[in-house]
């Protein structure tokens, strides 16, 4: 249940042929500095807060108190050139790449759940770490790890980028029963080596520092741009991808 944390709203939305979104039932990710994201985000809880609406909220879901914040940007000029900042930011708003991200709040729980919205820095944290993005915990560190996208007529390629992080087999059961995306249809494999590619966020210009577009452009940690891009979500590439069927996975 991800991408919106049960299926993406348009601000996330991603144009076709490109990453394949948290939609279906989850954002994949890698895993951020660590101290940066553990010391403002704990643990999962055990207990997953509950809604009369479906069984669980995904982990990587909004709560409708946990506000996106907009500070003013300003020139900044950090290791390796310039590029985009907040006036007084702190340790959380850049991720280990020196990327620029979107604040969010936390109040995880508060309020009613936004199933369409996807918490920036849950995503973040659950790629980063590869926690499954429906209930928070760890997935397999010794083993593949299980990814299930929402199908597009084909299998989960080699390569794939994806903001959808990965699942637990449990969660990817009650994912693909309870998330209207997947049950349309989904896909699933089991990734050797997931790797963080880069960001979807709002590239910025140079000069004016307006925005160059109001969707979300995919940006690789390579490329230049990504030092005038605002960070929405952590995008990840699979690699080492073995299809495989929810049905055949051991519980
Ligand atoms: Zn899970």
């Amino acid at each position: 249940m991800g991408g919106n944390a049960f299926s993406q709203g348009a601000e996330e939305r991603i144009g076709e042929g490109r990453a394949r979104s948290a939609d279906g039932c989850g954002d994949s990710g890698v895993r951020p500095a660590g101290a940066e994201v553990a010391s403002v985000e704990p643990a999962a809880a055990p207990a997953q807060p509950r809604t009369g609406r479906l069984s669980t909220v995904p982990y990587i879901a909004s709560w409708s108190q946990e506000r996106i914040r907009r500070p003013p940007l300003v020139r900044w000029v950090g290791v390796g050139g310039e590029g985009i900042g907040f006036a007084g930011e702190s340790a959380y708003d850049r991720d280990w790449r020196g990327v620029l991200w979107t604040r969010q709040t936390l109040a995880r729980g508060k309020g009613h759940p936004r199933y369409h919205t996807v918490h920036t820095l849950r995503q973040r944290r659950a790629m980063r770490r590869m926690l499954c993005q429906v209930c928070g915990g760890p997935t397999p560190q010794d083993g593949p790890r299980l990814f299930v996208l929402r199908d597009v007529g084909r299998p989960v390629e080699e390569g794939e980028r994806t903001t959808a992080p990965p699942v637990c087999v449990p969660c990817a059961r009650i994912s693909v029963r309870e998330c209207p995306r997947l049950r349309e249809g989904h896909v699933a494999a089991l990734v050797d080596r997931p790797y963080a590619w880069g960001v979807a966020g709002i590239v910025h210009h140079p000069v004016t520092l307006e925005p160059l577009d109001t969707a979300l452009q995919e940006v690789s940690y390579e490329d230049l741009a990504v030092r005038w891009t605002l960070a929405h979500r952590l995008v990840v590439t699979l690699h080492d991808c073995t299809p495989v069927d929810l049905d055949a996975l051991a519980p």
